[in-house]
């Protein structure tokens, strides 16, 4: 039977992952399948059995499945779970579910694909929801100067930056709270879904900074689009996109694909 992969979420139809799995796959010549399930969203360890029972070998979590997926695996990379999410399930030899997070690894690899140095800088990250506890600890490995997570609700930035204090200069807090400049903003919200903009205090971006926003579309984000007039470089979150799904896909195969021209492809599909 062909191996086959998935990425469950809740919508899901407009996922890329397909895409992105169809290209590393045909790419590295692996004999595997790679689909967009929905998920019911009270039902995602049922989805998940149902899966392996038929042939499946791992799969991608998205939206609203990461802290599902991280209770249902017997085994957990150090990553998952300091940061309490899975977005890589794997079937091992046994039949014991092994789960990683591969967004930090995304967001890092895009980083320095773009050039953008984290050594030595002051980051802001935006957020504190599942995506964000996946990246601080790969962005706390670059040795930033200082990382500042904020968050709407701050007693959760707060949390964050104490269970990350080990690794590096982390503070958390509210928005209020923010003081620039800072070198890099990624912004890790979900308010750009809804075309919204976090309350940002002027003078955020250092001379020469970066914004990013984890999100991509087809258009830039709200968040970007007010970045950009402030002096910023701006990058959304599609090579974020890409690279987490090379390492998901590496975890699997054992092989790693070549991800510049899938970053292509994608940005073509995009029409951006
Ligand atoms: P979560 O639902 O776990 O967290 C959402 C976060 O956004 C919370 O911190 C929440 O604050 C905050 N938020 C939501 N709405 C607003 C608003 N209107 N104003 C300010 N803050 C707001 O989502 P995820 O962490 O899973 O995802 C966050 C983003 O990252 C999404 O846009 C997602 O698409 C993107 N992402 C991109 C990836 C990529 O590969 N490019 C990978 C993973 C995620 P509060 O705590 O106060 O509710």
């Amino acid at each position: 039977m062909t191996d086959r992969y998935c990425v469950f979420g809740n919508p899901i139809k407009h996922s890329k992952s397909p895409l992105i799995h169809g290209e590393f796959a045909s790419q590295t010549q692996q004999a595997m399948t790679y689909t967009a399930e929905l998920a019911p969203v009270e039902g995602f360890a049922d989805a998940w059995r149902a899966f392996v029972a038929h042939g499946g070998r791992g799969a991608n979590v998205t939206v609203p499945f990461k802290s599902d997926a991280f209770a249902l695996c017997d085994t957990l990379s150090q990553r998952a779970k300091r940061a309490q999410a899975v977005n890589t399930l794997i079937v091992g030899g046994n039949g014991r579910i092994y789960g990683d997070t591969t967004d930090g690894v995304g967001l890092v690899r895009d980083l320095a694909y773009h050039r953008v140095a984290l050594a030595g800088k002051r980051v802001l990250v935006l957020g504190a929801g599942g995506a964000v506890r996946g990246i601080l600890e790969p962005l706390l490995a670059e040795n930033p100067r200082e990382v500042v997570v904020a968050n709407r609700t701050a007693d959760k930035a707060e949390q964050l930056a104490e269970a990350f204090a080990d690794l590096g200069s982390i503070q958390g807090g509210g928005f209020v709270s923010v003081e620039g400049p800072f070198d890099v903003v990624i912004n890790g919200t979900s308010a750009s879904l809804s075309g919204e903009l976090p309350p940002l205090p002027e003078a955020l971006f250092a001379e020469g900074a970066w914004a990013y926003d984890m999100m991509y579309g087809s258009e830039p984000t709200v968040f970007l689009q007010w970045a950009g007039p402030q002096g910023a470089k701006l990058l959304d979150g599609l090579g974020m996109l890409v690279e987490q799904a090379a390492e998901s896909f590496f975890l699997w195969r054992n092989v790693r694909p070549e991800t510049a021209s899938v970053r292509t492809l994608l940005r073509q599909s995009l029409n951006y």
